[in-house]
């Protein structure tokens, strides 16, 4: 744990009435800070369980155009999104979770002692090979943002996102031109990678990855020679202490939720939603509903999750279909349309003579490394230099 991943476990635990012995297996892989973000959703859920509190509808109709309605009022500049791997399978990035086209079904070929261990962080420091063997193969550059990542993007410019909490490690918001400040990368990021050695921690670019990701090469670092890992979240590594310094000022001004494109099945990140004021609206664009108290929450009449049917619901709408259509059929409701579906041409023609060129220089460095090889040259440098 780094240092300023302790001073704000620390403040959180000062923060917050501690003693309450939880947990449910799902923290126990996001590392020990999670501990105290279930808490806050268990305090959550006792609070408006009790009824604390009055509920003031804000939408005036649980639907898409009430929250297009409630966007256009001007009473809503505080938006906050949050994804997941729903916004990018538009963008050709699997979905680690969906059976048969998800990642872990396709990790056979990696013969892994079982598939999650791809992910485990003391697994890759003894077999790193798999791990950059799929992140060749699942290399963010290759992909261009979706129409939900551009809707996002627009947001901003319009001056309504608050932030976005992705649990995506695509990059796929930056590159759509979101700011590491409008950005909090839950479960990290591949834009930067660093040394794993404690002592060291030399940080690397993306651009030094994406080269030695795709020369096949082990990254090491060029000052201790250890491991260079991209800087995702390892399942037993901590969530970065900038996600929950954010939540804690991000959440109660937010005056409008959207999320896309996730399950909410991992914490602590699923939380999130239990942390808006009780007022706040939730937007619920996925493929199918996600998010709902379950059968025993409800029974004990907790309901802390998202409610969409009851005849108690008033203020969460779920609209059902994949992000890219949602988040089109609200821009449509805003007016907002042709200058999404302008900017996204835009964006893309920008991408594709980018990549382009990219390709064209590699194709030139590749055919110069294999004359190489076919020489049998040996002990120079390859001729790309840093
Ligand atoms: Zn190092």
């Amino acid at each position: 744990m780094s240092e300023a991943q302790e001073t704000t476990k620390r403040a959180e635990d000062e923060a917050e009435t501690p003693e309450l012995e939880d947990q449910s297996d799902d923290s126990s892989d996001e590392g020990d800070a999670s501990g105290d973000c279930e808490m806050d959703f268990l305090r959550n859920l006792f609070s408006r369980g009790l009824g604390l509190g009055p509920t003031e509808k804000v939408l005036d109709e649980l639907s898409l155009e009430g929250v297009a309605r409630y966007i256009q009022s001007g009473k809503c500049k505080n938006i906050i999104c949050m994804v997941g791997a729903g916004i990018s399978t538009s963008a050709g990035i699997p979905d680690f979770r969906s059976p048969g086209t998800g990642l872990y079904a396709n990790l056979q070929k990696y013969n892994l002692p079982y598939p999650e261990a791809i992910f485990q962080i003391d697994y890759f420091k003894k077999h790193p090979e798999p791990f950059f063997a799929l992140a060749r193969e699942l290399y963010p550059g290759q992909f261009k943002p979706t129409v939900c990542h551009y809707f996002i993007k627009m947001l901003k410019d319009k001056g309504l996102l608050k932030r976005c909490y992705s649990q995506n490690i695509d990059t796929l918001e930056r590159v759509a031109g979101l700011e590491g400040d409008d950005l909090i990368e839950a479960h990290g990021t591949f834009h930067t990678s660093h040394c794993v050695s404690f002592l060291c921690r030399k940080e690397y670019n993306l651009d030094w990855m994406k080269e030695k990701i795709f020369s096949e090469e082990i990254p090491k670092c060029d000052k201790c020679s250890s491991l260079v890992k991209p800087d995702i979240v390892f399942f037993g590594e901590n969530l970065p202490a900038r996600f929950f310094m954010s939540m804690k000022m991000d959440f109660p001004s937010c005056d409008l939720l959207i999320v896309m494109g996730t399950s909410l099945q991992v914490q602590p990140f699923a939380s999130l939603v239990g942390k808006v004021p009780k007022n706040t609206p939730r937007l619920l664009i996925n493929k199918e509903k996600t998010g709902e108290s379950d059968f025993l929450m409800g029974m004990l009449g907790f309901g802390g999750g998202m409610d969409f049917d009851s005849d108690k619901a008033y203020r969460d709408v779920a609209y059902l279909s994949t992000c890219d259509e949602g988040c089109l059929a609200l821009a449509e409701l805003l007016g907002w349309k042709a200058e999404l579906e302008e900017m996204v041409k835009r964006e893309h023609a920008l991408i594709d003579s980018k990549t382009k060129k990219e390709k064209e220089g590699q194709a030139a460095q590749s055919s110069g490394t294999s004359e190489k090889a076919a020489t049998g040259a040996e002990g120079g440098k390859t001729d790309k230099t840093d």
